[in-house]
């Protein structure tokens, strides 16, 4: 269903300043009850796994992503049985169903794809250890990075994951794996779709396993996705490597690099290279209806951005390109990201200049210390 509210009232200052109160807590961004997709943010756990629920709640989120425990950390206290009741009695609470609804982001360093087996026992321990903590929470779905081959055979490593993935599968009941796709190339699983196609080729219980499109890596790994042909070549694409079916979720987020950088750094919704355009096809994009859309955006310590973000995604939706508010909207937002993009285009193109001049050498941006070296705060 779309938004159906009138003309009038769509507008984002009347959404985002009217607060509603749900028992005793006041939200600041308020859901609508008709918002046709599963908009959501990328919120903290801060103080306890529950704490996300209503974190969830204020920036009027219809699903959400978080960390199942300190994504820099090997190890990590125990959900307890009270905290994880909690969880499950206020997303009840709320109405957010935990088993489509919440997509947990796995550990940066779990690399299930590493060559040495201590280190990779060491990554499928962390992993099952998440696994094992959405089951606690009745949360159905997981998303993770697929990891490097590093300097091993690549083939080889797709087969490591998959067999990880397998033995992960056996050793739980219900949560679905979901790969998402990646920024970087090189020893970097993920950024081509062939690679996730080959991984799932490779996993015997086929529903277990699912992909996460997240829109800057997409953009960054070099599929273009600006326009509405070029988003639907995309998915073209996606439907014939992979297929609809396995498609679980989605990350969204403007690139403050240019198409093809392979750098993973994230921008808000039309501040970047991407633009507001892209957000608005997909805010009406009928296939994405019934999965989280999750926004991983900078925001610092400021959610209250989410809330922004999330209300302008509501506005998106039913507004057709020529519309003229969104042309407004998306020459503003554009204005303000223009400094940025502006610095980030200079140094993706001193590089390829350095590059050029230098003999081919094993790209570093494959290796998981230089992606957790720049990732931004959700990545
Ligand atoms: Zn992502
Ligand atoms: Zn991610």
């Amino acid at each position: 269903m779309a938004n159906l509210l009138p003309a009038t009232t769509k507008t984002m200052k009347k959404a985002s300043t009217k607060a509603t109160s749900k028992g005793s807590k006041t939200f600041k961004y308020p859901r609508v009850a008709d918002c046709a997709f599963k908009f959501g943010a990328h919120v903290s756990t801060s103080g306890g796994v529950s704490n996300a629920v209503t974190n969830a709640m204020d920036v009027g989120a219809y699903s959400f992503a978080m960390f199942l425990k300190s994504p820099r950390k090997w190890v990590s206290p125990e959900i307890k049985d009270e905290e994880a009741a909690n969880f499950k009695q206020l997303c009840e609470k709320h109405g957010y169903d935990p088993r489509t609804d919440i997509l947990p982001h796995g550990s940066y360093f779990i690399n299930l794809a590493n060559p040495d087996a201590e280190k990779e026992q060491k990554a499928f321990d962390s992993f099952v250890d998440d696994l094992k903590r959405c089951e606690k929470l009745n949360i159905g779905l997981y998303n993770f990075h697929p990891g490097s081959s590093l300097d091993s055979d690549h083939k080889e490593a797709l087969a490591r994951l998959a067999k990880n993935i397998n033995k992960a599968i056996e050793q739980t009941d219900f949560v679905k794996i979901v790969i998402e796709n990646m920024a970087g190339h090189g020893n970097l699983i993920g950024s081509d779709l062939q690679d996730i196609r080959d991984v799932i080729d490779m996993v015997e219980n086929k529903e277990r396993v699912g992909v996460c499109v997240d829109t800057c890596h997409t953009f960054a790994a070099g599929y273009d996705i600006r326009t509405e042909k070029d988003y639907h070549t995309f998915w073209n694409k996606f439907e014939t490597v992979i297929g609809w079916k396995y498609l679980s979720a989605i990350h969204l987020n403007d690139s403050k690099a240019p198409l093809g950088a392979n750098r993973d750094l994230h921008q808000k919704l039309g501040y970047g290279f991407l633009g507001l355009e892209v957000f608005r096809i997909i805010a009406n994009d009928e296939k994405l209806k019934k999965i989280p859309i999750i926004l991983e955006t900078p925001v610092g310590n400021d959610d209250s951005i989410y809330g922004e973000e999330i209300k302008l995604l509501e506005w998106l939706q039913d507004r057709s390109i020529d519309d003229v508010d969104f042309i407004k909207k998306s020459s503003e937002l554009s204005s303000s990201g223009a400094k940025e993009r502006a610095e980030h285009l200079k140094k993706f193109e001193d590089k390829a200049k350095k590059t050029a001049k230098k003999p081919a050498t094993k790209r570093k941006s494959g290796s998981i210390d230089s992606m957790l070296s720049k990732k931004p705060k959700t990545e």
